[in-house]
């Protein structure tokens, strides 16, 4: 079957892979000069499996309150002057509860763990260099307060059979992480989740890309979709660049800007951009740097080894579109790399930038069809989407060859909101 992907993020490009492995004729559709050049370009690079958990918890709204208040807040709200925005809120308030944690967790770590599994199948077949590592993902706690919450954060870790140790100590955490030891004066111990692993998204999502193309996938980059037109029932092309395209069958992996297409088609999709920031750093000195992902839990912020690079990300901050590059954001990063791995990095050739997450009030990403039989979605990934890419993509080309996706997707749709 012909079939047209929107989007050559880490999203699109998975799609694209397994549907041409499955036999169909794929084009992707991207507006950038290349693939993975806007969310999936400079995130924080955690596959982390063993925290695929929604934002919307107990107890986060009075949280975020707090944090209001804050100079270097991890949550930062600006209004953007729509009503989605308010509606995007209240929904993801009222997922804040015990009972909607659970259902959404369920998913989000069912989709992870799929996505782990499809990329050890895939690593083993294309051996792809993506400045993998594999040696889990530590959390750092400050206070005995940051360590109660540890504790009930464990108990829902075991629940879900995630490997994950406590750390009652500094020196626990200096074990796994040696450059650390400066720290241990301030530390009160952390959680250490031994299977999470690290990776440049960026890198794998072109590199994929090069293995799409490989396998027959034609990428049509710098297109710049505009229009969508349909017939009743069915899509019947996409105008990008002043030309029109057409295929059987269309995917929709636009990231944060899916929603402002899909609304052509009358089609709303509950996914706010949700900005974070992030700094890339040449390393230094490796003995100061970090060996996996550090996330410090007073500022919300992970810190990333790649190979000869440090990436330092965090923030949420809802206002809407624009990417704008804030100096405040900066200083934010810069203090909590300061602060954990001085010396580590050359600071006179610093990367900042930021992306929007295409984030769903319930932290599930949409994966399924819609109204209209030829089109289907995959978005909403969030603060997940290098973690969840593969599993999501793979389960996208299922369903659109008609064969039951190996995990259960029934609720992972659109309808789910309706
Ligand atoms: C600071 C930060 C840290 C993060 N850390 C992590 C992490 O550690 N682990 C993790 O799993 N996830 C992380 N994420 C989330 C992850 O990066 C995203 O979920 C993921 O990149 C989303 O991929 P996507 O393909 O849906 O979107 P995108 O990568 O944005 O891809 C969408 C593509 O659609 C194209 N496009 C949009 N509109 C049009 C149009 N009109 N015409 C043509 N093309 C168009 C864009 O150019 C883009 O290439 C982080 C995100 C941020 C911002």
């Amino acid at each position: 079957m012909k079939v047209l992907v929107m989007g050559a993020g880490i999203i699109g490009v998975s799609t694209a892979w397994y549907l041409a492995k499955a036999g169909h004729e794929v084009t992707v559709l991207e507006r950038g000069e290349q693939a993975a050049l806007e969310t999936s370009f400079a995130n924080a690079g955690q596959l982390s499996y063993g925290y695929s958990a929604p934002w919307a918890a107990p107890g986060v709204p009075i949280k975020a309150m707090k944090w209001f208040f804050k100079k270097h807040a991890p949550f930062i709200f600006r209004p953007d002057g729509s009503l989605f925005q308010l509606q995007w809120l209240w929904q993801m308030y009222a997922n804040c509860n015990k009972r909607s944690f659970a259902v959404n967790k369920e998913r989000m770590v069912r989709i992870a763990e799929y996505s782990r599994a499809m990329l050890k199948e895939l690593e083993a077949e294309e051996h792809i260099q993506f400045e993998g590592r594999q040696k889990g993902i530590l959390q750092i706690f400050r206070t005995d307060e940051e360590m109660a919450e540890a504790k009930a954060d464990l108990a829902i870790l075991q629940e879900w059979n995630t490997p994950v140790r406590l750390l009652n100590s500094a020196m626990d955490c200096v074990e796994y992480e040696p450059a650390l030891a400066h720290m241990a004066g301030k530390l009160a111990g952390g959680l250490y989740l031994s299977e999470d692993g690290t990776g440049d998204c960026h890198l794998f999502t072109t590199k994929l890309a090069e293995r799409c193309a490989a396998i027959g996938v034609k990428f049509l980059y710098k297109h710049h979709i505009t229009e969508i037109r349909q017939d009743k029932c069915l899509i019947k092309g996409i105008k990008a660049n002043n030309e029109w395209f057409s295929a059987e069958h269309y995917v929709c992996a636009l990231g944060s800007f899916s929603r402002p297409v899909l609304k052509q088609l009358g089609i709303r999709i509950p996914v706010y951009p949700v900005k974070g920031y992030s700094l890339t750093l040449p390393i230094a000195d490796e003995t100061l740097a970090p060996v996996s992902t550090v996330i410090d839990e007073k500022h919300k912020v992970a810190v990333t080894r790649f190979d000869q690079r440090i990436r330092v990300a965090g923030m949420a901050e809802l206002s809407g579109y624009r990417i704008h590059l804030p100096l405040q954001r900066q200083e934010t990063l810069k203090m909590v790399v300061n602060e954990l791995f001085p010396a580590s990095y050359d600071n006179h050739q610093t990367q900042f930038w930021s992306g929007l997450r295409p984030m769903t009030p319930d932290g599930t990403p949409i994966v399924g069809g819609s109204r209209f039989a030829n089109l289907s979605i995959n978005t909403g990934h969030g603060t997940l989407g290098w973690t969840m890419g593969l599993g999501c993509g793979r389960v996208m080309a299922d369903l659109i060859s008609g064969i039951k996706p190996e995990i259960d997707c029934q609720d992972l749709s659109l309808a789910r909101y309706i």
